[in-house]
């Protein structure tokens, strides 16, 4: 592939090594940064002609390979990111695919609109969002990502741009989103978001002493909240195995907020740069570096439980909207705590009976190898219509492993126990975290006629296959013919 010249000025392609957020996966492709669909068309032609895959890319937060493509071209769609309209009437947004969740808040808070389904970061963009059909902490509730969206241009690798909607080309519809940028580029996006009446949100902390007694709560929080998470002290054992605190939000109906406009002005929303109006958040990672130990995870999951029994821990509040999802975002570089190791995210996706036992067994066996995830999360779901759906009728378990170079090998063979533990189990796994899957497990999670019903469309709309991602060979393709040779 070349650089090349278009309308819009020159398109250049340069050499560099990219990484998934875990900062583990790293891979040399040749770049592109197009501005338009235009500029996609040429970069597809281009490497149809040069005989060179092409991965697409949006933020790059996928903590694993899903966005890589070693020894190939990436597109990087983050300069396609303009807000193309927007109904403050409607809800109905139409954005460029590069587009970031953040972008999306900062335009239309102001009218009483919310991102209907938001990850742990506002930097991914809306196609990353859609590829890979995210989840939020409302998904028991609202659905997923994929189930705001109204209609998309979806470029394929012929250069032929078909509008998919739930009444037109349903097949892309339903198989591009969760379909990890495998069968074409989406160009634009309209997707409707929630009305919102204030720019905060209610909160309760409460404590539970036990996993059944958490997910128990998880399931009753369902009456009151819009938004619900747990968290897990991942160094309590035996009896206490799996205790932690749940966080239920509630967005404020109409006219709880006796002063919309001010929390609703998008510039009141980030959170200060200093800590107690001292620290500067940017020595946070240099601060943080020692959670990132054994013995700091033990002690920062032990003082986190300890805050949160405290007298006065359970009191109702409200917070503000951004800083209640978004924190992370407001301490830049904070995964670098995990360097030069870096960090692996697993997360369990498991059918609601099973869950209970399922993810004992994976605290108890991080435990016993002495490999306590430093943050654990936990989350209600429901299945999505899409064809790669992986969320399941129960709940999801996700664990940030720090990964030292002393203990990658023990950390690796972990995640295969696991990964098997969790196919055995019924459940199921999301590529945006993967990083250690074998095909075979991958397989295990999918009817063996869903995962045939993709290679079918990926034959059809992809035939030379030029759009792959490392992910994709490493997991998606081999796990294709798995299935077509029921295996
Ligand atoms: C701190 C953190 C917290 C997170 N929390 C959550 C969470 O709560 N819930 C959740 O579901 N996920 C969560 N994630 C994961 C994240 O939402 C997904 O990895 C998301 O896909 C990343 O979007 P991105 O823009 O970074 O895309 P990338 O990671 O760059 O790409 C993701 C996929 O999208 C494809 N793609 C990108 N652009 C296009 C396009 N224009 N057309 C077609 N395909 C495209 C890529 O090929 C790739 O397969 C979190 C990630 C981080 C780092």
């Amino acid at each position: 592939m070349t650089a090349q010249r278009t309308d819009t000025g020159r398109l250049t392609v340069a050499l560099e090594t990219i990484e998934g957020y875990g900062m583990r996966q790293r891979a040399r492709c040749r770049v592109v940064r197009p501005t338009t669909p235009l500029e996609v068309a040429m970069v597809f032609a281009d490497a149809r002609e040069a005989g060179v895959t092409v991965g697409l890319r949006g933020a790059g937060c996928s903590y694993g390979d899903a966005a890589l493509n070693d020894g190939g071209a990436v597109l990087d769609c983050s300069r396609m990111n303009h807000i193309l309209a927007w109904d403050p009437g409607s809800g109905e947004l139409t954005v460029e695919p590069g587009v970031t969740i953040e972008q999306i808040w900062r335009h239309t808070l102001a009218d009483g609109w919310w991102p209907p389904v938001i990850p742990g970061t506002m930097a991914v963009t809306v196609g990353g969002a859609a590829a890979g059909n995210i989840h939020g902490k409302n998904q028991w509730r609202d659905g997923s990502f994929g189930e705001h969206i109204v209609r998309f241009d979806l470029l394929l690798p012929t250069g032929q741009v078909v509008l998919c909607a739930r009444d037109q080309h349903p097949d892309l519809f339903f198989a591009a989103i969760g379909g990890w940028g495998l069968l074409g580029c989406i160009t634009s996006i309209t997707l409707r978001l929630r009305r919102i009446y204030s720019g905060l949100v209610h909160v309760t902390q409460t404590a539970h002493g036990d996993l059944d007694s958490l997910l128990a709560a998880l399931d009753a929080g369902t009456v009151e909240a819009t938004h619900l998470v747990g968290w897990i002290d991942t160094a309590a054992r035996g009896r206490h195995l799996g205790r932690g605190l749940l966080k239920s939000m509630r967005e404020p109906i109409q006219g709880e907020d006796p002063d919309p406009a001010l929390w609703l002005d998008p510039n009141s929303q980030p959170p200060p740069s200093r800590l107690y109006g001292v620290l500067p958040t940017t020595w946070l990672p240099i601060l943080g570096k020692p959670i990132a130990t054994p013995i700091g995870i033990r002690l920062a999951n032990r003082a986190q439980w300890v805050r949160g029994n405290l007298p006065g821990a359970a009191h109702p509040h409200y917070e503000r909207y951004v800083p209640a999802n978004f924190i992370l975002n407001f301490v830049p570089n904070f995964k670098r705590i995990y360097l030069p190791g870096g960090l692996i995210q697993h997360q369990t996706f498991a059918p609601r009976a099973v869950a209970p036992r399922l993810f004992g067994a994976v605290l108890a066996r991080s435990q016993a190898l002495g490999l306590e995830p430093s943050l654990a999360v936990l989350k209600k779901h429901k299945p999505s219509p899409f064809l790669l759906n992986y969320l399941p009728d129960g709940y999801s378990l996700a664990l940030d492993y720090a990964v030292p170079r002393r203990s990658e090998a023990r950390t690796l063979e972990l995640m295969r126990e696991l990964n098997h533990l969790v196919a055995e189990h019924g459940g199921s796994f999301f590529l945006a975290k993967d990083s250690t899957l074998t095909p075979d497990d991958f397989r295990r999670a999918f009817a063996p006629a869903t995962l045939e019903r993709f290679a079918a469309l990926k034959a059809q709309y992809d035939p030379r296959e030029l759009l792959q991602t490392d992910i994709y060979r490493r997991v998606v393709r081999p796990a294709q013919d798995l299935a077509a040779i029921g295996g």
